[in-house]
């Protein structure tokens, strides 16, 4: 592996500030401190930058020579609301929210490969550093875009990392085309007609319609989806009644969709509509359908990709790289920056957890696991691919 040699020299720097990061987690749009953290370090190191964009997003701005060429890499700062079990010395302090998904070490190895930036002269053209809030759920990506990102800040192409546990610690992944899927969710709710329940011919029993609509749903996917397109319906929620003896008026099912393409994902909400609807309306009820489309799929630009795949080939050899890494269900907000811009997001493999400083969870090392944590070993390697590939898109 070449790594960037000065990045290994401020390593314990940059892992202070992801453990203090790590130590003060903080939610969607709640990333106050983490932004004040992320812009003092900006300041110290004499890095322009824009705030405020979706409230705590940061952008840091590195101009060099005179080429209008630009690109964008992309770090997001949020926390999840859960509880951590890691009793290690940079453990949560804030009770309920934990850096449960690396977005601390995306933030640290951003602002490694910034620290470094600011010192060299290596490239023509302008650097801008993403710091963005709110990616667990609140999509920030959206709103920094919805508030000019790319006006303010025009560039030709954007990139974004995400740690990946179970993968060895120094190769990568990535593909072309779809990598990580859509996400949306739905909450039906059947209206039928409470009733005592020994008398069940004066009601319309909500129970009974919502069981038959959940197992007909079930045959959407079995049945009305290519079997070679990828897709998930998960009803993970059904909530009705109160007591024994008492049929509910209404019932309600919650859960998730996933595709890689928007083509099926329109097929599954309308079979899923007409399935509540025709089934409602067999028995006299009536229902409330509403259908979220959250995040869409994250679809990786052909031309961005292979070149990505060059700076890693020379970063860490062809034989650290899975160029067909298995694409995830999971959903991932910068796929609204890839709608907008051409770019590509890659996968750092985070290892299997034996990184973990003792008094960890005993829970394994999985994303938005309580046990979960950053590996550490990762942010020269993260921070010395953001350098290369700024060095390799600007080219001096
Ligand atoms: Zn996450
Ligand atoms: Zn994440």
């Amino acid at each position: 592996m070449k790594l960037v040699d000065p990045i290994r020299e401020f390593q314990q720097e940059i892992q202070a500030i992801r453990r203090d990061i790590h130590a003060h987690p903080e939610l969607c749009f709640e990333e106050h401190r983490t932004a004040a953290v992320v812009s003092a370090k900006l300041e110290e190191w004499g890095i322009p930058m824009l705030r405020g964009l979706a409230d705590t997003g940061v952008v840091g701005i590195i101009k060099r020579g005179t080429s209008s060429r630009a690109l964008g890499l992309r770090a997001d700062m949020d926390a999840l609301p859960m509880q951590e079990l890691n009793q290690f010395a940079h453990t949560s302090q804030h009770t309920g929210k934990m850096h449960a998904c690396g977005h601390d070490g995306h933030t640290a190895m951003l602002l490694g490969a910034a620290r470094y930036l600011s010192q060299h002269q290596d490239f023509d053209g302008t650097v801008y550093l993403i710091f963005q809030p709110a990616e667990e759920g609140g999509g920030g990506a959206r709103r920094m875009i919805e508030e000019g990102l790319f006006e303010r800040c025009p560039m030709d192409a954007v990139f974004g990392m995400h740690n990946w546990p179970g993968m060895e610690t120094g190769t990568f992944g990535v593909r072309s085309g779809g990598m990580m899927a859509s996400s949306n969710e739905f909450h039906v709710t059947v209206r039928g007609k409470g009733a005592h329940a020994a008398q069940p011919q004066k009601g319309i029993d909500p129970v009974m319609i919502a069981v038959q609509i959940a197992q007909s749903w079930q045959t959407i996917v079995s049945r009305n989806v290519n079997p070679l397109e990828p897709a998930v319906l998960s009803l993970t929620q059904i909530h009705s009644g109160s007591a024994t003896n008492v049929i509910p008026d209404d019932a309600s099912l919650i859960g998730t969709v996933r595709t890689f393409s928007t083509e099926v994902l329109d097929l599954i909400e309308s079979r899923m509509e007409k399935i509540a609807r025709s089934t409602a309306a067999a028995f006299d009820a009536e229902v409330d359908f509403i259908f979220k489309r959250n995040y869409p799929p994250l679809i990786n630009h052909e031309k961005e990709t292979q070149f990505v795949t060059q700076v890693l080939c020379d970063l860490v050899g062809s034989e650290k790289l899975d160029q067909r890494v298995e694409p995830t269900m999971g959903a991932e907000d910068f796929a609204f920056m890839l709608q907008q811009k051409p770019g590509c997001y890659v996968f750092i493999g985070n290892g299997e957890g034996a990184h973990r400083n003792s008094g960890h969870g005993l829970g394994p090392c999985n994303l938005h696991n309580p046990s979960y944590d950053f590996n550490d070993d990762l942010l020269p390697i993260g921070a010395s691919y953001w350098v290369r590939l700024v060095e390799a898109y600007l080219p001096v």
